[in-house]
């Protein structure tokens, strides 16, 4: 089905653990070229997750870079497309809660660390992959594509003390349409997938008890499984299946939340 992502570029932030890797491991059966991303590079990990890439069929490096300062993220993009020599695909996955604050607690370093982490990161990965992804589109004739992770608490207002994580997601959610209203002559597409309560270690610390109350709020009674979020990924990516579709969130929560 999504055949035609064999040999695309793809490179995914935030993609040693989690969505992110989850999708990763989708482009790499498909026959990509997969650049994958973190801020720390434990060698043992990183080494396990390319050997692991690489026998699925995908031709795979890694990039350290914390997308938390720009200047990692210009140099991101230079490394990324010194070595597969494009970019056809970005997808801005990094992010986090970083902590939780009640409102009157809430000082600038906590809000720039939030904020950083997941907005402006995505903000500047797009702005230095522009130039190689209308490239890209130039000469393929394909369209190339940003996607982004979003979220269901920025549609939702977030948990108490999250309130600038949903926030920070409800903006990346927004920035996206205007994005496709700069770049759609240049044929990029922009959508969102918005995922509801994912079993990574974003709910690291949470209790059995509240794990099973989250869980019961859920109409499929269960948190999602990250192989349940990776196809939305690659069928935003894939030209054949979404290139008629761009500014869209596709939200994959178990039916959470009505969009
Ligand atoms: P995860 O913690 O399992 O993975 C996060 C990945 O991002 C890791 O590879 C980590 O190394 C990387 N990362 C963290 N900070 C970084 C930085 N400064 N620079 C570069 N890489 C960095 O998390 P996950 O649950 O898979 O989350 C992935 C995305 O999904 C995030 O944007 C998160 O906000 C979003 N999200 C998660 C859920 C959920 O329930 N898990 C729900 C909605 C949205």
């Amino acid at each position: 089905m999504f055949n035609d992502l064999k040999e695309k570029r793809v490179l995914i932030t935030g993609s040693t653990a989690g969505m992110g890797l989850a999708a990763a491991r989708i482009f790499a059966q498909h026959g990509a070229k997969v650049g994958i991303n973190s801020h720390t590079a434990q060698s043992a990990d990183v080494d396990a997750i390319l050997t692991e890439l690489t026998a699925l069929g995908g031709d795979v490096a890694f990039f350290q870079a914390d997308l938390m300062e720009t200047s990692d993220c210009e140099k991101l993009v230079q490394d990324f497309v010194a070595h597969f020599g494009g970019m056809d695909i970005l997808i801005n996955n990094a992010g986090g809660l970083g902590g939780r604050e009640n409102l009157e607690n809430i000082d600038d370093a906590f809000y720039e660390r939030v904020m950083n982490l997941n907005a402006r990161s995505a903000l500047m990965m797009t702005k230095f992959s522009i130039p190689h992804l209308r490239l890209s589109a130039a000469e393929s004739g394909e369209t190339a594509c940003v996607i982004s992770t979003g979220s269901i608490a920025a549609r939702e207002g977030g948990g108490v003390g999250a309130g600038v994580y949903a926030a920070s997601k409800a903006w990346l959610h927004d920035i996206h349409r205007n994005w496709v209203k700069e770049f759609t002559k240049d044929n990029i597409r922009f959508n969102i997938v918005s995922p509801g309560t994912i079993d990574t270690a974003f709910h690291d610390g949470k209790s059995d008890e509240l794990r099973g109350a989250i869980a019961n709020s859920i109409p499929m009674g269960r948190f999602g499984r990250v192989e349940e979020v990776a196809p939305a990924f690659a069928f935003f990516a894939s030209h054949a299946c979404a290139g008629y579709i761009t500014g869209q969130i596709l939200d994959v929560n178990g039916g959470q939340i009505a969009p």
